[in-house]
């Protein structure tokens, strides 16, 4: 096939097995959604670049290197969403959501668009799941939120250690950038030329870097921790004790700050113990929402990355008997019917399509793993029933197919 015809680098199909694991991950996600009642929000895939600029952030990888921008025909600089939640906040204040309920509790689900090199569960077009809550400032909200994130990790049985940390706010945020920036002045000469290049202007980036040196070099770093006011001491411990109190394990990560710059008080990620690589990924936002126009609105929320969950989940098994139609002869009016009968009493029912003998067609049944293979010949049409065969035991009766249960 000439290279035109290929999808483009980072693009995927999804299909069998791995779509079975896809649609295994969001259901069980929708499941677990529904019982927390969450509600379902969907937002455009395009946005005016600006709505992630300057949510995410300037200095960001995702906002510098990883976005896809375009303009349209009138000039517009539009982006296919990198992340779910810039969006997620637009739709909030445009539709006035705020008006209408003290606080919102929202997930939405589809594709993400990042320009990243592609390897084993990173592409170009990827999925999320994520929540959004919206109105509520206090910390049984954050550890709600994780609990929520350790019971789809826990219905997935994928091993993955949830990490935690507190960013601060405008309050107490200040005074530790400076102090960071002068420790990163301290250790320049260990880290990378982009540490270097960001350490001034977005210094806690510096400990997200991926490079070994840079790793090293802030291992020792001023921690966030050390500087939070009392409100958000008080907030990060009760977050830890209600955790704690609920029987979820975590790790405090001094050094984890999460890739966007939105985030405040408390940010966490799930890394799997496998792939050591994140699969859950969230945290506070308390003043996105305002920057955006919107009212001061106290928010949170967290993405789940389906095609890194993919890695870890087994496929599930399948859940139904299937029922496969066998047509001998010229029966069809009849085994349409027979089709429809079994159908409406709920069976999984594929009908023959391929021509031959009976062989042939055992062997596709079996090929397909079907658990009966129903035969309608000219005989069992003029009886009214089918031949109905047991493809594990080989065991074939003729029944009304109104009995079959
Ligand atoms: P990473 O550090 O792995 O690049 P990130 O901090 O960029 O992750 P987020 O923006 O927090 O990721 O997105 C949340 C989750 O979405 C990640 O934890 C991951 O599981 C998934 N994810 C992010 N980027 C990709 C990608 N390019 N392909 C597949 N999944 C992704
Ligand atoms: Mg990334």
């Amino acid at each position: 096939m000439s290279k035109e015809f290929q999808a483009p680098r980072g693009f995927h199909d999804i299909l069998g097995s791995d779509l079975r694991k896809f649609r295994r991950i969001t259901s069980t996600v929708r499941d677990i959604l529904k019982r927390y009642n969450y509600e379902e929000i969907i937002t455009p895939v395009v946005e005016f670049a600006e709505v992630f600029e300057r949510s995410i952030g300037e200095t960001t990888d995702i906002v510098q290197k990883e976005m896809f921008v375009f303009t349209d025909r009138k000039g517009r600089r539009l982006a296919l969403r990198p992340e779910g939640t810039a969006g997620v906040v637009r739709a909030y204040i445009q539709n006035r959501l705020y008006t209408q309920k003290p606080y919102h509790k929202l997930f939405y689900e589809g594709p993400m668009f990042r320009y990243e090199r592609p390897q084993a569960g990173r592409y170009r077009q990827f999925h999320q799941i994520g929540v959004e809550v919206f109105g509520v400032a206090e910390p049984h909200a954050d550890a709600e939120l994780l609990k929520l994130a350790d019971d789809i990790l826990k219905a997935l049985n994928v091993r993955a250690t949830l990490e935690i940390n507190s960013l601060g706010c405008r309050v107490c945020r200040p005074a530790y950038r400076e102090a960071l920036v002068e420790y990163l002045n301290r250790v320049s000469d260990q880290l990378c030329k982009v540490c270097v290049d960001r350490k001034d202007r977005n210094p806690l980036r510096v400990l997200d870097c991926k490079v070994e040196t840079c790793k090293e070099a802030v291992k020792e770093a001023t921690k966030m921790v050390d500087f939070l006011c009392e409100e958000c001491r008080e907030h990060y411990e009760k977050v830890k004790a209600y955790l704690t109190n609920l029987g979820v394990s975590f790790r405090e990560n001094h050094n984890l700050v999460r890739g966007l710059d939105y985030y405040t008080r408390t940010v966490f990620e799930a890394v799997s113990e496998e792939l050591d690589v994140a699969v859950v990924a969230g945290g506070r936002y308390d003043y996105l929402v305002e920057e955006f126009g919107g009212p001061p609105t106290p928010a949170l929320g967290f993405a789940v990355g389906v095609e890194r969950l993919m890695l870890l989940v087994e496929e599930p098994e399948r859940d139904y008997e299937l029922y496969f139609v066998i047509p001998f002869g010229d029966v069809h009016a009849y085994a349409l019917k027979v089709v429809d009968v079994l159908r409406k009493k709920g069976k999984v029912v594929e009908l023959s399509y391929r021509k031959g003998g009976l062989r042939k067609q055992l062997e596709l049944a079996n090929r397909l793993s079907a658990d009966y293979a129903v035969i309608v010949g000219e005989e069992e049409m003029k009886e009214g029933v089918v031949s109905l065969k047991d493809m594990r035991t080989g065991e074939q009766r003729k029944v009304k197919p109104e009995e079959i249960d």
